[in-house]
């Protein structure tokens, strides 16, 4: 933290999953929000299966937070392929964030070998259930459908 520098940090990569009435899936990552970027990093959000990803048979995922976790989990295919194995959206991204953390490499990791980044994963299922979790509890994800908007608390693997 330097507090020389005073910029408003308006970081803010937004993954969006939808389905329609008919059971169709739609899904979107906007490229990266991410601050302080190294030249030429693309992130994870355009790569396929890594920062979103969406099977119209089976539901979609996608992630905010660090993109290289995603790129080296294939982190939104897995979700995807959990829920097609039969996991719940919420489990499914909880047991991809456990993947996260078993593939981090030892220089990212922290105290009680724990990420030293934080991650967000969402969910959804061609039969509108929905999901998210994050690494670390205090994580909230916005939801529509017919109880109208509102924000959900999200899973996590550790607390605070
Ligand atoms: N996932 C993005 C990236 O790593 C960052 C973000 O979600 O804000 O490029």
């Amino acid at each position: 933290h330097n507090d020389d520098i005073k910029i408003k940090f308006t970081t803010g990569t937004i993954n969006m999953n939808a389905v329609n009435v008919t059971g169709d899936l739609g899904s979107v990552t906007t490229t990266s929000g991410m601050a302080w970027k190294v030249p030429g990093r693309i992130g994870d959000s355009p790569i396929v299966g890594a920062g979103q990803y969406c099977d119209n048979l089976v539901g979609a995922a996608g992630s905010t937070g660090r993109g290289e976790a995603n790129i080296k989990t294939c982190a939104s295919f897995l979700i995807v392929e959990f829920m097609r194995n039969g996991l719940a959206p919420e489990a499914a991204c909880l047991k991809a964030l456990e993947r996260v953390v078993a593939m981090t490499e030892a220089r990212l990791l922290g105290p009680g070998g724990r990420p030293r980044f934080d991650l967000e994963f969402y969910a959804l299922t061609k039969d509108g259930r929905f999901g998210g979790a994050t690494l670390y509890s205090g994580g909230k994800f916005a939801v529509c459908d017919e109880k109208g908007p509102r924000l959900e608390p999200a899973a996590f693997l550790y607390r605070r």
